[in-house]
């Protein structure tokens, strides 16, 4: 709030203006997606080891993509800014751009203007969309991918039609977002859903945020590893098909290799991805008892494994719900927009704050053209 004030007062009264105009246009997104502008908007999407960037249309269609390596995380903030423009600049050569969303893995606060913190860059309470606004001359959206992934996948992918969904992103840990009633709930403080983190084992494996027990410890991407290695390093014979894969070398086995050998087969995978389908279902059983959605979504890497995850999730989450047998059972769905899901999510929600700038834009073009037909006339007339 204090922030606000000061800039309202301190800048120019254009500036002052253009701010007023953005978090304007904010307060309205909450109104409705589908009043928003039918433009192209840019989605820029930026994880732990890459960027990308795509201009995507109100119908979710990508029109073209860039891919960059994410900036080395030793270096300032302003490299990510830079790669950011540069992407953004390169285009607006080829497309209209008519606002720019940001999905960022994350903590971006409540109004969506700075970023608190991201674990794979230097970021700490960084004002991004300010800066980026000032220097792209759009209008930018910022939010974290978790969530924009999650809006995606209600507007275009597996959960078109579900407002009240529940979107679990499993890579190397676990992501969240929730939607209710089509609208994105980041919570007071903008951290809402980091379900990764919830404890359901008492004393359970370490976590890097330093509790122990945390859910994704038992069902993501690293916990499949974690199992895999545990298992090739003990010589356990159900190992005996990776151990040979890797040709020994423990430090070698990935979470795309194991989800290969279980789509082939190999028992001791197809176990482990059982493993963490259960305690996904478990875990997605407890936040129905919180939030209860119509529609879960699962997404990330891990998911590829489909209905060898899906398939024992569904079984565990039917077993554990609450009321079981006496309430609707929401659906379980594997994510359809693949990778691309925080870049279009971010483009259309930069739709959203799209339409302030094309109306104040238009302004601007109609005065310009009363001037110039002032001038004009005055012009002939002397
Ligand atoms: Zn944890």
């Amino acid at each position: 709030m204090s922030a606000n004030r000061e800039r309202v007062y301190r800048g120019s009264a254009a500036r002052a203006t253009v701010w007023r105009n953005v978090s304007g246009a904010e307060r309205r997104e909450r109104r409705s997606h589908l009043t928003a502008p039918r433009v192209p908007t840019v989605g820029i999407d930026i994880g732990g080891t890459k960027v990308m960037a795509g201009v995507v249309d109100a119908d979710g269609v990508i029109l073209e993509t860039l891919r960059t390596e994410t900036p080395d995380k030793s270096k300032s903030p302003k490299v990510v800014e830079d790669t950011i423009v540069e992407l953004v600049l390169d285009l607006s050569e080829r497309h209209d751009v008519h606002a720019v969303g940001i999905g960022a893995a994350g903590w971006v606060d409540a109004d969506r203007s700075r970023i608190l913190f991201a674990p794979h860059l230097s970021w700490r309470d960084e004002p991004l969309r300010e800066r980026l606004a000032d220097r792209l001359l759009v209008p930018v959206m910022v939010d974290n991918d978790a969530n924009t992934a999650a809006w995606a996948e209600w507007r275009f992918g597996a959960g078109r039609g579900e407002a009240d969904l529940v979107m679990i992103t499993l890579g190397t840990g676990i992501g969240g977002a929730i939607l209710e009633d089509g609208q994105v709930k980041r919570g007071r403080y903008g951290v809402a859903g980091e379900f990764g983190h919830m404890q359901v084992v008492p004393g359970g494996h370490r976590c890097a945020c330093g509790n122990r027990g945390c859910w994704e410890q038992y069902s993501s991407g690293n916990a499949l590893v974690r199992e895999a290695r545990e298992l090739a390093a003990a010589d356990s014979p159900v190992a005996y098909g990776i151990i040979d894969r890797v040709g020994g070398h423990v430090g070698d086995i990935t979470g795309p290799l194991i989800t290969e050998l279980a789509r082939a087969g190999d028992p001791m995978c197809v176990e482990l991805f059982q493993d963490i389908g259960q305690w996904l279902g478990v875990g997605i059983a407890n936040l129905a008892a919180a939030l209860d959605p119509s529609c879960f979504v699962i997404g990330g890497g891990v998911s590829a494994a489909d209905d060898l995850l899906i398939t024992p999730a569904r079984e565990a989450f039917r077993r554990t719900l609450t009321g079981r047998g006496y309430r609707p059972e929401a659906r379980i769905a594997k994510a359809e927009l693949g990778p691309e899901a925080g870049m279009v999510g971010a483009a259309d929600l930069a739709r959203l704050v799209a339409r302030r700038f094309r109306r104040a834009n238009r302004r601007r073009v109609e005065r310009y053209e009363r001037y110039g037909r002032i001038y004009g006339r005055q012009g002939a007339d002397s």
